[in-house]
Formats: C-alpha cells, structure tokens, sequence
C-alpha cells in the first residue's frame, strides 16, 4: 500500500485520500475497544489515546498523522517480522513495550503520564498483566 501521503502537507488532496484510505483500513483490520474506539496515530494522541473514527479523521486532517507510523501495527497491520508464529503479535509487543516503560519511570508516574494507555491495555486484557506490581496505594 502507497503510504506516501503520510509526508504530504495535510491539507493536500492526497492526503486526505490517505486518511480515508487509513480509516477504512483500520475499521477492516483494527480492534476497537467496546466503545467502537480505535488507537488515533495523530502527532497528539500518538496511538496513545483511543477516538471514533470520525476523531480520528478530525485529528488526521487537523493535526496530522505521526510521520513514521507507517506499518500500522495498532490498527491490525502485521508486519513480515511478526507474521506466522505468533497469534497475538500486537499484545506481547505491546506488554513487552509496556513493561520496558513501567520499568524505567516507575509505575505510578507512568501510570499518571499514560493513563490512558495503561487503562486501555488493562481492560483489553482478559487477564492481569502485572499481577506482580499492582500494589497500589
Ligand atoms: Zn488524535
């Protein structure tokens, strides 16, 4: 798929086919969570944050999509790297991501900077990810 819109201005016509190119891909392929939200890869949510896909072309179109999202690994893309062996590539990748960060900011001002990160990988999980550091105060 041609992402060389993702470096054009975000007000030019290709661009905007990009996003809608985006959207539909994200709706085929992604996992929204209950709410029908999906990760928004713009330069302020960074896929951090969850929006409707009607946010989410707001943003993309209003701010501008994250420059080097362009395997869109949070929106059901599979990269060579991850295809085949494993059945839930995003997750361990994502835990394994998260685990890294918890690690070196300490858990409670992780939780504070990326609340809605960490909210949003806790209720996706079946279960507890971190049954080990969960003691809160
Ligand atoms: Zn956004």
């Amino acid at each position: 798929m041609d992402r060389s819109w993702m470096n054009e201005s975000h007000m030019s016509p290709e661009y905007e086919d990009g996003v809608e190119q985006f959207l539909q891909f994200a709706s085929e392929r992604g996992r929204p969570n209950e709410e029908g939200k999906y990760y928004c890869p713009c330069i302020n949510c960074l896929n951090g944050r969850r929006q409707l896909l009607n946010d989410i072309r707001d943003h993309l179109l209003c701010d501008g999509i994250k420059k080097n999202y362009t395997t869109w690994i949070w929106h059901g893309e599979v990269t060579d790297m991850q295809s085949g062996s494993q059945s839930e590539p995003f997750d361990v990748e994502m835990r394994d991501r998260l685990e890294d960060m918890i690690r070196d900011l300490g858990q409670e001002s992780f939780k504070q900077a990326h609340a809605p990160v960490y909210e949003g990988l806790q209720s996706d999980s079946k279960k507890p990810l971190y049954a080990g550091c969960k003691n809160s105060s």
